[in-house]
């Protein structure tokens, strides 16, 4: 058994970003994210932080805009407005969830899709349809690149996706497809759940439960990836994969921590960069 280690390519990709923002600064062109959080929602704040650190290391410059609980829609709006307008700003981050009576739809929408880095932004998500050119949302482009980078064969391979929702699941899938893996997308509704995860060469946990797949699920020798992220009953973070229950029936396998989530802020460094091509 292999572990995919997402640290260590996180840190590659930011590491080779860095080199190419100083070669795009040298030609004058210069990158710079706006980042907004409505709030002060603990979880967000440190995702806030770290993406401006991530900012900084690569050499993209970051502006925060940190708006009070009771902020409007409205005010929120106008702020995105101003920001789209902003030739200096190239991308726009906008810190979900927002707090109640913000409609987070309308506020992706208004988002510019030309500097909508999370690429949530429905011409980006259109664009992954359809195959053209567009932002990938971040943490699926990120598992993307730890199959690459870890050697895995994607074409022609079976992938099972747990998991549909917006951010995660749909566009895993379409990403996959794109790559020419024969795709089967699983959710809450699907029947027959462990058998058909069983047939996956690749298997892609995206569901939201603590340690839901077991080895049950696995076909020997598959290659796990585990987008989940919780923590246990001793505060431990664990994925939606029992770990330690899989373990010797995979060939490779991401950990939690350590494993998809530090490739999420990479590859929103690497659409950052993106917005200045
Ligand atoms: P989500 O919006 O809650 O979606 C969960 C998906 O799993 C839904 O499509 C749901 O089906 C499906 N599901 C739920 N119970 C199921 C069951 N018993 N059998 C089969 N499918 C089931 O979650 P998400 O935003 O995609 O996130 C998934 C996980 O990834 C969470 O743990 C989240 O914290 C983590 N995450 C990590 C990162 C990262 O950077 N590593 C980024 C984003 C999310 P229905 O559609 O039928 O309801």
């Amino acid at each position: 058994m292999e572990i995919i280690d997402g640290k260590l390519i996180s840190l590659q990709i930011k590491d080779e970003l860095k080199e190419k923002v100083s070669e795009l600064k040298a030609q004058g062109k210069n990158a710079s994210l706006a980042v907004i959080q409505v709030g002060n929602d603990p979880a967000s704040s440190i995702y806030v932080k770290n993406k401006k650190k991530a900012c900084e290391y690569i050499g993209i410059g970051s502006i925060s805009y940190e708006l009070s609980e009771n902020t409007t829609e409205e005010k929120l709006l106008e702020t995105i407005k101003e920001l789209n307008q902003r030739k200096d700003v190239t991308g726009i981050l906008v810190q979900l969830p927002l707090p109640k009576g913000i409609d987070e739809d309308k506020v992706i929408l208004s988002i510019d899709p030309k500097k909508d880095v999370d690429g949530f932004h429905i011409a980006n998500v259109g664009a992954l349809c359809t195959g053209t050119k567009g932002f990938v949302s971040c943490t699926p482009a990120g598992v993307i690149q730890l199959l690459k980078r870890s050697n895995v064969q994607i074409q022609g391979k079976h992938c099972v996706v747990i998991g549909r929702s917006n951010i995660v699941g749909k566009p895993m899938a379409l990403l996959m497809l794109k790559e020419n893996a024969t795709v089967t997308v699983c959710h809450s509704k699907t029947e027959n759940l462990k058998e058909i995860c069983k047939q996956a060469d690749i298997l892609i946990v995206a569901i939201g439960k603590p340690k839901f797949v077991n080895k049950d699920f696995i076909k020997e020798g598959a290659v796990v990836i585990d987008v989940g992220i919780h923590r246990d009953e001793n505060n431990k973070m664990c994925g939606d994969v029992d770990f330690e229950d899989v373990k010797d029936h995979v060939s490779k396998i991401t950990p939690v921590p350590g494993g998809v989530g530090p490739m999420t802020i990479a590859m929103l460094m690497n659409n950052c960069v993106e917005a200045i091509l």
